[in-house]
């Protein structure tokens, strides 16, 4: 088992691991100047693919956490990624919202209703009948299906709201398909994001406080996985987990006590 002082590069969930909405977690500037100063490698991942990598960047600025838009691999920047890079598909029928679709077209990609030949769905807050049915027609016409992440639910300052994972389940519900996922837990979004840093699975871990997402996907890219309980995952989660993370801490302020402590650092997970 790696100690968390042999960590050498960072994957960090954003939100309930250093914010919580619009709220900073109590510890988290300080861990990220610190990863800063010390030049130590780091992405922000985000299943929202609402917002671009430059609005991820002012928002964590406006809590204090100095980044740029380099810091940050959202799962529609990686959809646009793949889709460039992995297939021949480069005119596409989306949902998503205005700013997904420039994200799309800023990678190359021709946004067409008409004569696709991939479709790409994703949170969409301007969604209409309209665009549904039009999914509809091409994935029953048996046209690639793509989607930006499997969340059901986007949860927000008024609650939980329908994200990518439901509307794919009403598109399934209505024509059998079921997308090829990009966000988390998919070891494909980790490789990404460990290309873009340059440095290798077994000398990095993922930070976050979904087991389901962020510790899944740790497991399946062979990462180290470091949860953290201050945001959904409760004691209890854990409790009933299949897999335990490799660390476990309360937030990010512990973890980076335990990334500085001169002590030798106890593995904080026995079993
Ligand atoms: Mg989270």
């Amino acid at each position: 088992m790696m100690q968390v002082s042999e960590i050498q590069a960072l994957l960090l969930d954003m939100d309930g691991t250093v914010y919580l909405g619009t709220q900073p977690i109590p510890g988290a500037s300080d861990f990220i100047r610190f990863l800063q100063d010390s030049a130590f490698p780091f992405l922000f991942l985000t299943n929202n693919p609402a917002a671009d990598a430059t609005y991820y960047s002012e928002k964590l600025k406006t809590m204090g956490m100095e980044t740029d838009p380099r810091h940050i691999l959202t799962a529609g920047a990686a959809t646009a990624t793949y889709l460039m890079e992995e297939t021949p598909w480069r005119a596409v029928f989306v949902l998503g919202t205005p700013c997904f679709e420039d994200e799309l077209r800023r990678a190359g990609l021709t946004l067409d209703s008409d004569a696709p030949e991939a479709v790409v769905i994703a949170f969409d807050k301007t969604l209409t009948y309209e665009k549904l049915e039009r999914a509809c027609l091409l994935l029953r016409a048996g046209l690639p299906y793509i989607a930006t992440n499997p969340d059901k639910v986007c949860p927000t300052e008024y609650g939980y709201i329908p994200d990518c994972g439901a509307i794919a389940a009403l598109l399934e519900s209505a024509t059998g398909r079921v997308p090829r996922y990009i966000g988390k837990p998919e070891a494909a979004f980790a490789r990404m994001a460990l290309r873009k840093l340059g440095v290798a699975p077994e000398h990095t871990a993922m930070v976050g406080d979904r087991l389901y997402t962020d510790m899944e996907m740790a497991h399946c890219a062979g990462l180290a996985s470091i949860l953290v309980l201050s945001g959904e995952s409760t004691q209890q989660d854990l409790d009933a987990a299949s897999q335990r993370p490799d660390f476990i801490f309360n937030s990010v302020r512990e973890l980076h006590q335990a990334m500085t402590s001169d002590k030798n650092i106890q593995e904080r997970n026995p079993r």
